[in-house]
């Protein structure tokens, strides 16, 4: 069983609960850890359409308040103070910044743009592009994704291949070719090189990919590396946390995973699921 959830959101980015109530439906799926790891305001230019930038920044406060506070509760079911911070190009400096603001128990590391486009934003945008545009796409968000792993910032990759978010058949086509795999490898070792766990997500299965994160070629290839994971329902609601886990177990059963990792008074734990 799945006994840690390192990957969920609260009502202070766009989610729909407060983290109290998150904690609550975490108790009661029997967790043992869950990781708060709400967005990390992004600079100006890097927007969504409907940006949550300003709430974020006046909610601040608010969010690591009632984390602390949930942290110290401890049992049964322990809370982490996390955040989910964007890679953006050629903004290293402001990320570092926010990522040593607090005292974090973990934090994710998140391509979500694509220079200053959002690409998980809609499907619009994805129904127009070629085979070709597609591939161009991938390409460039697995090189971003492997300077985001060699950065050295964070210590969980989260929803690795999101990139497939609205064109899971074109990006398999792409998945299929060996320099894809290569490009891949490289991001996995770099993740390995700096310490990194690889994370095994369930929001895959809500959206339109209907797929895991990531895919099966990129968990053998991190099961071959013996990368460490972790399981994330990346939830933005209650009803959410913990999704799939029953699912995502096996998944990661199935290349040969036994173990998850924890993070727990500043260290790393694995234990098994
Ligand atoms: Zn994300
Ligand atoms: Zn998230």
């Amino acid at each position: 069983m799945i006994l840690a959830d390192t990957h969920i959101h609260t009502r202070y980015s766009h989610g729909s609960s407060t983290p109290e109530a998150m904690y609550a439906a975490a108790l009661a799926r029997g967790l043992e850890f869950v990781a708060f790891t709400e967005h990390a305001p992004r600079p100006l230019g890097f927007d969504y359409t409907h940006e949550y930038r300003e709430q974020l920044s006046r909610h601040l406060p608010d969010y690591l308040r009632e984390v602390h506070a949930l942290r110290k509760r401890h049992d049964p079911c322990q809370a982490l103070l996390g955040m989910e911070m964007d890679w953006l190009e050629d903004q290293e400096d402001f990320t570092r910044a926010a990522c040593a603001a607090q005292d974090f128990d973990l934090l994710l590391g998140s391509v979500h743009f694509l220079g200053h486009w959002g690409f998980d934003d809609g499907e619009d945008p994805w129904k127009a592009f070629s085979q070709e545009e597609c591939e161009r796409h991938y390409q460039a968000y697995f090189e971003a994704w492997e300077r985001m792993a060699r950065s050295g910032l964070f210590h969980v990759a989260a929803h690795p291949d999101l990139i497939k978010i609205f064109s899971v058949e074109q990006f398999h086509i792409w998945l299929a070719k060996s320099s894809s795999l290569a490009l891949i490898r490289r991001g996995l070792l770099a993740l390995r090189d700096s310490g990194m766990c690889m994370e095994i997500s369930s929001a895959g299965l809500r959206k339109p990919c209907r797929e895991i994160y990531p895919a099966p070629p990129i968990m053998v290839m991190a099961a071959s590396l013996e990368l460490p994971i972790t399981f994330a329902s990346d939830a933005h609601g209650e009803q959410d946390v913990a999704y799939g886990f029953a699912r995502l177990a096996s998944y990661a059963a199935a290349f040969g995973f036994r173990e998850q990792t924890l993070f727990h008074d500043g260290r790393k734990v694995s234990i098994p699921f």
